[in-house]
Formats: structure tokens, C-alpha cells, sequence
């Protein structure tokens, strides 16, 4: 079986392009190596995604996957290992099976960097978060901590200080690595504080929410009482796949203004390529673009 495309990734951005693709007659396959739905399934409140006033992410993404089932997607529970792109038809390897398509649309997204600490997992969309665009408005006039020193760190920082009512900055060097302006600002917000020379060694937690930390900083130890706490230690793009055969920036993301790639015939979507912002809306958008685009090519 020749598929006409096959998807890498059923997050919003892999679920948006197989909508498209499959309303144009389209024979399409979608892999994915674990949930339905991607990051955003595991988030318990989204208030952002326009048409829900508030939505859980798995029953956002539960309906996205329920439209493309409906018109007859094939899905397949398998990791990417490799793709072939060289000729006409290209190959997506699983490590047990080989698929071919005349077009491949990787939308494999990102993971954040996380600290690894015991309950972490469960802590998640319960005192700990990643996006203050998505989660901060929770947090209104609450203590929260933002971890990291770099622009994302210090850009969120910056915003939670006008919904919370106190922002610490959790930085593991003795100085901030955001741009000098923006250092600047911080330091004029009464309401942020910054603990440099600091890691958090454990997280504390009160019926599976949490409500602190503690931490070690300049070699002593402290506890901070928190209702939140925003990792923003980076994102770890998905692409090992690739293998090299497309170009990537130096933080490994797949380079595309506009979801082509220097193969005709291979196209990226949502989190996974370079990009300002990331959010539902903008993967759906990558999604759609990057499905017309393939309807293009496979119309020529
Ligand atoms: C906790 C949390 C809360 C968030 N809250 C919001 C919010 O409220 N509003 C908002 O707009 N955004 C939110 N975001 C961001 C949003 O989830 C992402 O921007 C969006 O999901 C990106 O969609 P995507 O399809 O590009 O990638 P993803 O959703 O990351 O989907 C990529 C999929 O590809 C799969 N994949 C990766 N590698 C392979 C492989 N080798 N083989 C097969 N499959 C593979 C992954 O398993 C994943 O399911 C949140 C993110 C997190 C983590």
C-alpha cells in the first residue's frame, strides 16, 4: 500500500493536517508512538483554544481524533526511527515495519526539559506548568516561581508579575541569560525576586497539588511555599528520526518558515519546526498549511 501521505505525530498539528487531507480524498496514515492527542492531551484546563470557553486537553483532542477516525484514518501505535525521502515514494520506518507514501507531513513536536524530580509526573497541570500564556491566569494574585534564567524564563517571568502576587525566579547561575532590557524591567518589578545559584531538590505537595519547594541555594537549603510553579528550562524537539536528511538549527528543530522543506514532497508542521510561538492554535495552523501544501504537490 502507497499511502498519499503519512503523518508523523497525532498532536493537534498531525490531527489538523489529516482533517484536511482526508476531506480531499486523500489515503492517509497517521503514526504516533504513544497518546492521541500529543502534549496537549495531558493538560487538564485549556482556555485558549477559541470556540471553548474551557476544555480539558483530552476531550479537545478526543474530538479532534473522533473527526479523522470518522473519515477513515489509518493510525498506527508505533515510534519513527527513520524516513527515506529520496524519489517519489518515501519511506517511514517503525522498527517493525516499513510505510510508503508519496508524502510525509512530520509533526513530531516538542517535549519541555523538565527536572527529573520524584513526582513530578503526576505533579504536572497541578502546580506545575510550562506555559504562562496557557496557565498563568490560574495564578492571579498567588505566589509562583518561574525556573530558568533565559529569555522564555524571564519573558514569563515578566508576565506573571502582572497577574500574580509574587514571582520568584528560580535561576541556576549567578546571573540572568536573558537580553539585558529584559533583565532590566525585572529588576523594577517590586513584586519579582530572583534566588540565583539555585536548584530545587524536591518538590512538596498536599493532595496531589503543589505547594512548594525545597531548594538549595549558595549551598543552603530553604523551603518556598508556592501555588505554582512554571518550568521554562527549554524544549526538546522530536525529530531523531530525520537522521540529518533535513536541516535542523542548532537547537535541533526542523528549519521551515512555512512548513516546506528542502525535499519536495516532505513538509513540517506545528512544534517540531522553527517557530516564535507555541500553541494549539498555531500547530492547527501548521497542520492546515502543511496539508494544502500536499494536496498541492500531490495534485502536480
Ligand atoms: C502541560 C502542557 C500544557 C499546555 N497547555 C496549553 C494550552 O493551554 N494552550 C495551548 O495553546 N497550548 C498549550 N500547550 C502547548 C501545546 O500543547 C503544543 O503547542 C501543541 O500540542 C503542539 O502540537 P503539535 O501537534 O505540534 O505537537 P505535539 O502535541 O507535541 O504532538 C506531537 C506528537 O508526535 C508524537 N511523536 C514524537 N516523536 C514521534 C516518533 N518518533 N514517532 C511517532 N510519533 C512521534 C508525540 O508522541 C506527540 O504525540 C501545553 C503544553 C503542555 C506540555
Amino acid at each position: 500500500m502507497i499511502y498519499d501521505t503519512i503523518i508523523i505525530g497525532g498532536g493537534p498539528a498531525g490531527l489538523a493536517s489529516a482533517l484536511y487531507l482526508l476531506r480531499d480524498g486523500r489515503k492517509v496514515l497517521i503514526i504516533e508512538k504513544e497518546t492521541v492527542g500529543g502534549t496537549a492531551s495531558s493538560t487538564p484546563l485549556i482556555e485558549n483554544y477559541p470556540g471553548f470557553k474551557a476544555i480539558s486537553g483530552s476531550d479537545l483532542t478526543s474530538a479532534m481524533f473522533d473527526q479523522v477516525d470518522e473519515l477513515g484514518v489509518d493510525f498506527e501505535i508505533e515510534e519513527v526511527t527513520d524516513i527515506k525521502v529520496d524519489g517519489d515514494i518515501k519511506e517511514v520506518i517503525t522498527e517493525d515495519n516499513t510505510y510508503k507514501a508519496k508524502t510525509i507531513i512530520i509533526a513530531s513536536g516538542s517535549s519541555y526539559r523538565t527536572l527529573n524530580l520524584p513526582h513530578e509526573k503526576e505533579l504536572i497541570g497541578h502546580g506545575i506548568h510550562f506555559c504562562v500564556a496557557c496557565d498563568g491566569p490560574f495564578y492571579k494574585d498567588k505566589d509562583v516561581a518561574i525556573v530558568g534564567g533565559g529569555n522564555s524564563a524571564c519573558i514569563n517571568a515578566y508576565s506573571m508579575s502582572n497577574i500574580a502576587k509574587h514571582v520568584t525566579i528560580l535561576q541556576n547561575l549567578d546571573h540572568l541569560t536573558c537580553e539585558q532590557d529584559l533583565a532590566n524591567k525585572l529588576e523594577k518589578c517590586n513584586n519579582v525576586d530572583i534566588i540565583y545559584n539555585s536548584g530545587i531538590k524536591e518538590y512538596l505537595y498536599e493532595d496531589d497539588t503543589l505547594t512548594g519547594v525545597k531548594l538549595e541555594a549558595d549551598g543552603k537549603m530553604q523551603t518556598l511555599k508556592l501555588d505554582g510553579l512554571f518550568l521554562n528550562i527549554g524544549l526538546i524537539p522530536q525529530n531523531g528520526f530525520v537522521n540529518g536528511k533535513l536541516d535542523v538549527d542548532q537547537r535541533g528543530y526542523l528549519v521551515s518558515e512555512d512548513g516546506t522543506t528542502k525535499v519536495p514532497g516532505i513538509f513540517v508542521a506545528g512544534d517540531s519546526r522553527t517557530k516564535k510561538y507555541a500553541q494549539i492554535t498555531i500547530a492547527v495552523a501548521d497542520g492546515t498549511i502543511a496539508a494544502l501544501d500536499a494536496i498541492n504537490y500531490l495534485n502536480k
